[in-house]
């Protein structure tokens, strides 16, 4: 039996207007505004942290701190981890190395100069990890990374050099010194709740909560069962999460998951340091 029978992380994107004019080059205001409403859901998820005494995790655009470094102030006063996530939520999949390397810099330097923050945690935008990620987030440092779905309620070692065979097998790279946090679309709010049109893609969203809460809690319950030590990381977004209605949502499975035996709640910095050093990193 592990210490803790389950694990429950918080992890909230704080994307702000970054990600309307980063990768949907917006320059409506309208559709910048989406983005503003961010802080109201940042202000909304620290009450209801404190009121539940629960720390979560922020990934943080450097825009987003350069654009409401008050905000960021806020999150670390109130003791919750800040992690890295690209400074205009740029995909890592089409920088070249050199600028992975300076937006990586330009991340930590804003973190820096709002809060005093240096994240050991890093989380793509988007989800998508360049092959040189994984080797970068090394060489700065970083202790985990939260953007991969190779399991769901098991932290693992990120490999670096894996290499794609369309002819053969896949071929694994080896074990890194950065622990996977992973991720999946099915607990991320956007998908399930955000409603985006533009030329070239229409995701519908605006799910009613309680189709949300029943997948979430499916996972839960799931995990609870049948995975010991198993660690549930929920993604979400202050801009999407922050409207009533799914707030509400959101008390309500804290509450449900705080009524089962054996469960905390954990930033996804703990949890990985618990991996870590339970799971000495396999022989390379
Ligand atoms: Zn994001």
């Amino acid at each position: 039996m592990s210490k803790h029978r389950a694990t429950v992380c918080l992890t909230f994107d704080f994307d702000a207007i970054s990600l309307w004019i980063g990768p949907f080059r917006a320059t409506s205001p309208s559709v910048i505004s989406r983005g503003e409403f961010g802080v109201v859901g940042v202000e909304r998820i620290l009450k209801l942290l404190d009121r539940t005494g629960i720390k979560g995790t922020f990934f943080i655009t450097g825009h987003t701190a350069d654009t409401y470094p008050e905000s960021v102030k806020a999150i670390v006063a109130a003791g919750h981890e800040v992690g890295h996530h690209g400074y205009l939520h740029e995909n890592p999949v089409v920088l070249s190395q050199e600028e992975e390397r300076t937006v990586l810099e330009k991340g930590l330097a804003a973190l820096d100069r709002a809060a005093g923050v240096r994240p050991v945690g890093y989380r793509s935008p988007s989800w998508d990890n360049s092959p040189h990620t994984i080797h970068l987030l090394q060489e700065y440092g970083f202790r985990y990374e939260s953007s991969l779905m190779g399991h769901d309620f098991m932290p693992y070692w990120a490999r670096v050099g894996d290499v794609i065979h369309k002819d053969r097998g896949y071929e694994f790279g080896i074990p890194s010194d950065i622990v996977e946090m992973p991720v999946s679309w099915i607990l991320d709010d956007f998908p399930h709740f955000e409603y985006v049109r533009t030329e070239t893609r229409l995701s519908p969203g605006l799910s009613a909560p309680s189709k949300v809460e029943e997948i979430w809690r499916g996972e839960f319950d799931f995990m609870y069962r049948e995975v010991d030590g198993g660690v549930l990381t929920l993604t979400m977004h202050p801009q999407v999460i922050g409207r009533g209605h799914r707030m509400l949502m959101l008390e309500r499975l804290i509450d449900y998951f705080g009524s089962h035996d054996g469960v905390r709640f954990a930033t996804l910095a703990e949890a990985a340091e618990e991996y870590r050093a339970a799971h000495p990193k396999p022989a390379s």
